[in-house]
């Protein structure tokens, strides 16, 4: 079974049930129920709440909260950015808020 995991002690097993699990609870509820759900989290912070602003992060568009210096990236942006040369050392400006 090791051969599974990965390097953060994660198997893919886990993830592939974690992603079931909350597809299955997102399929209970009403169009309705998840339209209010996206509204109220719609560009607000999911640590802090606060309201997060849009920049544009070595061509990729990124959330940024800047009162608690968060950043949130959609699906696919970690690895959009990570194939770009000078790539960490961005990152650390990034989060350093800089
Ligand atoms: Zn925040």
């Amino acid at each position: 079974m090791g051969e599974a995991d990965n390097d953060d002690g994660l198997s893919w097993d886990d993830l592939q049930t974690q992603r079931e699990a909350q597809a299955r609870r997102s399929a209970q509820l009403s169009p309705a129920e998840r339209e209010a759900l996206r509204k109220l989290h719609l560009m607000h912070c999911p640590k802090c709440g606060m309201e997060l602003s849009e920049i544009t992060f070595r061509g990729v568009k990124v959330d940024k909260c800047f009162a608690c210096g968060g950043v949130w990236l959609d699906d696919g942006e970690l690895e959009e950015l990570a194939g770009k040369p000078g790539f960490f050392e961005a990152l650390r400006r990034l989060f350093a808020g800089a």
